[in-house]
């Protein structure tokens, strides 16, 4: 058959379909169902750090990296985990539209040793459409604890395809995979044994099919167009006709074939309804003789540990609870460790902007560039470092353990039925929880929910999840106002407390914020899924601290970092361009303070939030520089000394708790937006997603404010 470049197309994601490759590179696609180490292979073939995570959805685009063998080099492409080809979701299409007409020279088709017979289903689905699929059976390791093992030459025998064997965290069987390469692309075995059907469905199959193979050029598989034409998929109608050349819509002997299959189906009564169960029934029933002839259990009921702890973790009572007091924990961990390395960091940092000051002076700067630099560009960097990199390196590599662990699908499985009940989707838990990290990525993880309604639901809400950006500072708010009075641990126990309370506040926020968005603008009922209950996994510790260091952590900083810069550089600007009797700056503070006032703020701290747009990180920075009104941020040992600036600048407890509102609730930093834009589309529902946290978050800092006024003084 041989697949060959179609025209360059848009996936469902906006994406191109046919991947950029470099001259002479072959094309070698890696499908998979989620969660079968299908990243850890592409990772470990590429050199590249695509996110692995026990957990269902992960790669929501295909990745791309290069890889050499030999002579031979080939792109590998890392399509999203799907079960089917079918297309029922706009993952499914992404990855069916990629094997079909995305030139691809093989198909490696990534399985889990442990559950074959379900991961059979999409290697029959991918033998359908190209013989040049090579099955790679992995996590070896794992079924081999569990007593379950696989033949894989019974295996090669059964499908006609290439078959081998891996254990991809530790590399296993990799290189021998990459040798069979080569083989699965040469595959002509013509007479691969494909999914039979009944004989009635075979037979119209076969009038189509053989319509089809005088047209088509061999660029793809007849008979797997003519069961995609039967089963009528008008969307996969236009890129079959665009790839092959031919409309099939209008095409006469293509049409006349397909009413006499049609006829011939329904003289047989195999409605259209029928049709499709049929395919998926046959695929199924295949799948399952396979697994009955290449797998051998010693031990059938291996995931009854994995069963046992989910009756607990799950439970309908004690989930949710149990959930709670995990993220207590985290919380108490963060900030405990957090504190003392952020002032070791603050000390040194500003320590060391002295000393740079100083070298400046006397390298004979001009005080206005000196000016500039240390206290404009490097004093917010320094803030921002001192304040966001200790709990971000405790946060992430914690939460990337219960998601190595596979925890995190369990949340989502205890918070579906809250979801549920706000008509949205279990898995919005999962891109909430995406979100807590960035939510620009949250934003791009919702493409897991399949229902567009859902989905745009996900999306408006995301940000209701405070992001690494916004974290830290509530952390200092917490600790500088909120629990000022008490000392030792009951000072941090009773800041976990209250960030805890915060973070529900959020999640109660994005339930009813669902909830309304579902009853009005985007109406409907809550679709059913299956949510996959990944087994646990030992977690591998060094690998999950290291890869969050420097994945996450770093890549987070990094990114702040080169928003503050620029950011303090302009911040400095404006603070030093005099108007009138003050600065830019000021006359912009005072011209928003009666408003920002009525909400519990003043117009510094709006401000702040306005201009640090770009990055939530900045917010606290731009504000400081702004009370101290020299346009700098002077130094200060720790926070005490910071609650000392905030008090002389007329803060008080209601001024505290207006602004963690606040930061939990306004508009997504630019990043996120432009991303909702990608996502969506729409530049409306860019809109209602910057304008959804804004309002509720204006509406909540007023009502509070005012309520606070009255009983505290
Ligand atoms: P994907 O969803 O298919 O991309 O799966 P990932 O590559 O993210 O892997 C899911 C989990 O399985 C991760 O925790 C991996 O470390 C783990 N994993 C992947 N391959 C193997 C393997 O061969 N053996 C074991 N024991 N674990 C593996």
């Amino acid at each position: 058959m041989g697949l060959t470049v179609g025209s360059v197309g848009k996936n469902a994601y906006g994406g191109d379909l046919v991947p950029e490759k470099h001259k002479n590179e072959k094309i070698i696609a890696l499908a998979g169902n989620p969660n079968v180490g299908k990243s850890t292979v592409f990772n470990a073939l590429t050199g590249m750090k695509q996110h692995t995570g026990n957990w269902t959805g992960k790669t929501v685009q295909n990745a791309q990296g290069h890889c050499s063998v030999g002579e031979n080099d080939y792109l590998m492409v890392d399509i999203p985990g799907t079960y089917s080809l079918l297309a029922h979701s706009a993952e499914e299409e992404v990855a069916r539209d990629l094997i079909c007409f995305g030139g691809t020279d093989a198909v490696i088709v990534v399985c889990d040793a442990s559950c074959l017979e379900r991961n059979l289903n999409l290697v029959l689905q991918t033998i359908e459409i190209t013989e040049h699929t090579l099955v790679c059976v992995n996590l070896l390791d794992e079924a081999k604890k569990k007593k379950i093992s696989v033949d894989l030459k019974k295996l090669s025998e059964e499908l006609g395809v290439p078959v081998c064997g891996t254990s991809a965290r530790s590399g296993a069987g990799l290189a021998e995979m990459m040798e069979l390469v080569p083989k699965a692309m040469e595959n002509k075995n013509k007479k691969i044994p494909q999914t039979v059907y009944p004989e009635e469905v075979e037979n119209a199959v076969q009038i189509v099919a053989s319509v089809i193979e005088n047209k088509s050029d061999g660029k793809l598989s007849p008979r797997w167009t003519a069961i995609r034409l039967l089963d009528k998929d008008e969307k996969l109608n236009s890129s079959i006709s665009e790839f092959i050349g031919i409309n099939v819509e209008t095409d006469r002997d293509i049409a006349d074939a397909l009413k006499k299959a049609k006829k011939y189906l329904s003289e047989n009564n195999i409605s259209d309804t029928d049709l499709k169960d049929i395919i998926v029934n046959s695929i199924v029933r295949r799948a399952e003789e396979i697994a009955d002839k290449c797998v051998e259990l010693e031990k059938p009921d291996y995931y009854e540990r994995d069963r046992k702890i989910d009756r607990i973790l799950t439970h309908r009572i004690w989930g949710v609870p149990i959930m709670a007091a995990m993220l207590l924990l985290i919380f108490w961990i963060t900030i405990e460790g957090a504190n003392y390395p952020s002032e070791l960091l603050f000390g040194a940092l500003f320590s060391l902007g002295d000393k740079l000051s100083e070298m400046l002076s006397a390298c004979g700067a001009p005080e206005w560039s000196r000016s500039m630099l240390i206290d404009g560009v490097y004093r917010v960097l320094a803030w921002v470092t001192a304040v966001m990199l200790p709990p971000m390196a405790i946060f992430f590599p914690l939460f990337t353990l219960l998601e190595d662990v596979g925890y995190l699908p369990r949340v989502a499985f205890d918070l579906d039925r809250f979801f549920k009940s706000s008509n949205a989707c279990g898995k919005q838990a999962l891109t909430m929880m995406m979100g807590f990290g960035c939510n620009a990525a949250g934003v791009t993880g919702c493409r897991i929910i399949d229902s567009p309604r859902e989905r745009l639901i996900a999306i408006l809400t995301n940000s209701f999840v405070p992001c690494n950006g916004r974290f830290p500072t509530l952390i200092a708010i917490i600790t500088m106002f909120l629990t000022a009075g008490a000392a030792g641990l009951g000072k941090s126990f009773l800041s976990v407390l209250i960030l805890t309370g915060v973070i529900i506040l959020g999640v109660v926020l994005t339930l009813v914020m669902s909830k309304l968005l579902s009853s009005t603008v985007l109406k409907g009922v809550p679709s059913s899924f299956a949510l996959e209950l990944p087994p646990y996994r030992m977690p591998q510790i060094g690998k999950v601290i290291v890869r969050s260091i420097f994945d996450r952590t770093i890549f987070v900083l990094g990114r702040a970092v080169s928003v503050a810069a620029p950011a303090g550089l302009l911040i400095w600007l404006l603070g030093n361009i005099q108007i009138a009797d003050g600065t830019l700056l000021t006359a912009c503070a005072e011209f928003l303070d009666p408003f920002a006032r009525f909400i519990g703020l003043d117009g510094v701290i709006l401000l702040a939030f306005i201009l640090g747009f770009p990055a939530n990180e900045i917010v606290v920075p731009i504000m400081l520089m702004m009370y101290l009104s020299e346009g700098k941020i002077v130094e200060y040992e720790d926070l005490v000394s910071l609650k000392n600036i905030l008090i002389d600048n007329g803060w008080n407890i209601t001024t505290a708790v207006c602004m963690m509102i606040f930061m939990l609730c306004h508009f997504p930093c630019s990043t996120t937006c432009m991303t909702i834009k990608k996502e969506t589309g729409s530049i409306k529902w860019t809109f209602a997603a910057f304008a959804l946290p804004t309002v509720t978050g204006i509406l909540l800092c007023a009502l509070t404010a005012n309520i606070m006024r009255i009983f505290v003084r």
